[in-house]
């Protein structure tokens, strides 16, 4: 999978791919993350500009649709993207549904805003979907596509170890992640649940699944509504 990422700060894109399971997936040839810099398709070759003052007035700069058509249509003319995706707090919400669904495509654009955010025209000709990482506002588009990034990426085949892992996680069957142990089996008297040292598989996935949907039913009992198993 190719994820191409636009953005006027390509420096806050560096690193959080170098590490862990992102790392792994694109040294494995699973996942290729290219960053590009929006600067380079200004028109302005001297100031390099690519934002402007909003018309009608108003506090913030605006993006211009210019460059970002100009690269849009170099990058269009390589491949075939499955979605250009513009990511913006009035998006479609990012949940684990959508990332498995994007980790089923091939090349997607990530659009960083900045400012204000981009001329309604970039959102209403050039992109073809809208992802919001959650409702807060942040102060660009660049830690979105990282978190969109790395959603997708670790559900890439191959990526996790044990593949059955990403399975298992919260919101995978709408149920939050069972509560989980490690050594030592006591710690000032804070114990390890018995039935994890039984060796009965059976049991222990019995007590994981009970204790999935008990963790559900009191933090998140809407996800429940939306599992055609309970
Ligand atoms: N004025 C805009 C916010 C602009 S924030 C509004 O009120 O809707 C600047 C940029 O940060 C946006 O263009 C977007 O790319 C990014 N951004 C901010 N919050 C985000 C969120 N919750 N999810 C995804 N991207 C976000």
């Amino acid at each position: 999978m190719r994820i191409d990422i636009i953005t006027v700060l390509p420096g806050l894109l560096q690193g959080p791919f170098d590490h862990s399971m992102l790392k792994r997936a694109r040294d494995r040839g699973l996942l290729e993350v290219v960053v590009h810099d929006l600067r380079e398709y200004s028109t302005d070759t001297r100031h390099r500009q690519v934002d402007d003052y909003a018309y009608g007035g108003g506090a913030g700069m605006v993006m211009m649709i210019e460059p970002i058509d100009r690269i849009l249509k170099v990058l269009r003319s390589q491949r075939q993207y499955d979605e250009v995706i513009y990511m913006s707090p009035d998006g479609l919400l990012l949940n684990q549904p959508l990332a498995n669904r994007l980790s089923l495509t091939k090349n997607l654009v990530m659009l960083c805003g900045h400012y204000k955010g981009v001329d309604e025209r970039v959102r209403e000709h050039l992109v073809t979907m809208e992802v919001s990482i959650g409702d807060y506002v942040l102060s660009g588009g660049e830690l979105a596509a990282a978190v969109l990034t790395d959603a997708i990426g670790r559900l890439l085949p191959g990526v996790l170890n044990d593949e059955t892992s990403a399975l298992s996680d919260s919101f995978q069957d709408n149920l939050l992640a069972p509560p989980v142990y490690t050594r030592p089996v006591d710690y000032n008297g804070w114990l390890v649940p018995p039935v994890l040292l039984t060796g009965d598989h059976g049991k222990i996935d019995h007590w994981r699944m009970d204790q999935s949907r008990l963790r559900t039913q009191q933090r998140r009992p809407e996800l429940l509504q939306n599992n055609p198993d309970e």
